[in-house]
């Protein structure tokens, strides 16, 4: 939490969290040494009420108190993160000195402490600082350490055993709010994902459906230009194509926006399969890939959007096309589990994909090709998920990659 950019909002709260901690902080240091030099004599036999003279006596206090003043410099003028660290080592320091002066060179037992050190404690998971938390344990512990060894006593033992068990119930709460705050932030993190995507997918279907109109006459008319003058121009072609290709990018937009609900029909997985392939079959032979297709047995009829299939399997088989730029193989494997499930898995050779990408693959926008929209797998994946199926990609750097498409062979309802 000690980033240097830090919001507003944040350090607002630990202003709030300080100046608690600083008002705590001289109201028990000072009533626990009112009632231990004054209140606590009174009222038994421990002689007079006064001012300690031996330590620092009234230093102490003077020194103590003139912490306060610098701390409020700091937190109205430079870093309030810096403060609790600041009373805490000075508090330390003090301590030491004033319990050196006290015994050191005696023959007095020690017997020291104040009550703030339990505010030390219990106050370090408020600041929700791991740093800040060890600094406590080690800076209390290591004073009393210190302490034992320079003046060879061993009643600092009581103390350290004490901090060390209220500092383990201590880290108790504090890793509980770290461990909120974590899950509070990943779901503000996924909300603000959603809304995100919501928000472009509203766009996308209102652009795409200004956009499809004009391109649908836009096609129309070169179609016709083509047929009239079939010998004048060679770039008619690939006009019709480039059309097509953004025609293709807005339907896949278009699919961030609300998935429309599907009709299953019965159609045959191998058809679907067979037309993407003859339709990806020029890009197939330019770019010297082999296709091998193996069926497992009969295959029943699926319940599907033929459409929409057609639309899965011709992202995925381009995809694999895409990753090997210089040839290979693509296994393409489709098997029937008793009537239950389709499998079909697509094999390439291809580069294969990053441990570190393979969650976001499925993302909208997700590319690491130059002219990539990154739309393919998303559209692929929400579409298997409408089919209540799966997908599930296995890959290896260098090696290829293997997707599959596990689908219900009977859709349990019509409507989706
Ligand atoms: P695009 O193809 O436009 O980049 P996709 O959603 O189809 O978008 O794919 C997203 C990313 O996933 C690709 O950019 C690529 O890095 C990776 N990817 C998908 N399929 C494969 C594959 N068969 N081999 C290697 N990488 C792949
Ligand atoms: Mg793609």
């Amino acid at each position: 939490m000690n980033d240097s950019n830090i919001s507003p909002k944040l350090i607002f709260e630990e202003k709030k969290a300080i100046k608690l901690f600083l008002w705590l902080f001289y109201i028990f240091f000072t009533t626990y040494d009112i009632f231990w030099h004054f209140v606590l004599p009174k009222y038994t036999i421990y002689g007079n009420p006064k001012f300690p003279d031996d330590g620092l006596g009234i230093w102490l206090y003077i020194l103590i108190f003139s912490l306060f003043p610098v701390a409020l410099y700091y937190i109205r003028k430079g870093n309030p993160y810096i403060v609790k660290y600041f009373i805490l080592l000075s508090y330390v320091f003090i301590d030491i000195i004033d319990n050196l002066m006290k015994y050191y060179g005696t023959t007095k037992d020690f017997g020291s402490g104040n009550i703030v050190e339990l505010l030390f404690i219990f106050f370090s998971p408020v600041f929700v600082n791991k740093k800040y938390f060890w600094s406590m344990f080690l800076g209390i512990t290591g004073k009393y350490v210190l302490l034992g060894i320079i003046l060879q006593d061993t009643n600092v033992l009581p103390p350290v055993v004490i901090t060390f068990i209220l500092s383990a119930i201590a880290s108790i709460l504090l890793i509980r709010f770290y461990s909120y705050i974590n899950s509070l932030n990943s779901v503000h993190e996924e909300l603000r994902q959603k809304e995100k995507l919501a928000v472009i997918g509203q766009m996308a279907t209102a652009i795409g459906h200004e956009i499809r109109n004009p391109l649908s006459s836009l096609k129309g008319f070169t179609q016709l230009q083509q047929e009239r003058y079939p010998n004048t121009n060679d770039f008619y072609p690939i006009m019709i194509q480039e059309i097509d290709r953004i025609n293709s990018i807005v339907n896949d937009l278009m699919y961030l926006g609300k998935p429309k609900g599907i009709k299953f029909k019965k159609a045959s997985i191998e058809e679907i399969i067979n037309y993407t392939l003859s339709i990806t079959q020029q890009q197939i032979e330019r770019q010297g890939v082999i296709v091998e297709t193996v069926l497992g047995g009969v295959l029943p009829p699926l319940d599907c959007d033929d459409k929409q299939l057609k639309q899965v399997f011709l992202n995925l088989i381009i995809n694999a096309i895409e990753s090997m730029p210089a040839g290979g193989r693509i296994k393409i494997n489709i098997k029937a589990i008793e009537d239950l499930k389709m499998y079909i898995s697509i094999q390439d050779e291809g580069y294969g994909i990053a441990d570190e990408n393979i969650l976001n693959i499925v993302e909208p926008f997700f590319t690491t090709k130059k002219d990539g929209t990154g739309l393919g797998l998303m559209v692929t994946n929400q579409i298997i998920k409408d089919h209540n199926g799966e997908l599930k990609i296995e890959s290896e750097i260098g090696k290829g990659t293997k997707v599959n498409v596990i689908l219900p062979i009977a859709q349990t309802n019509n409507y989706n």
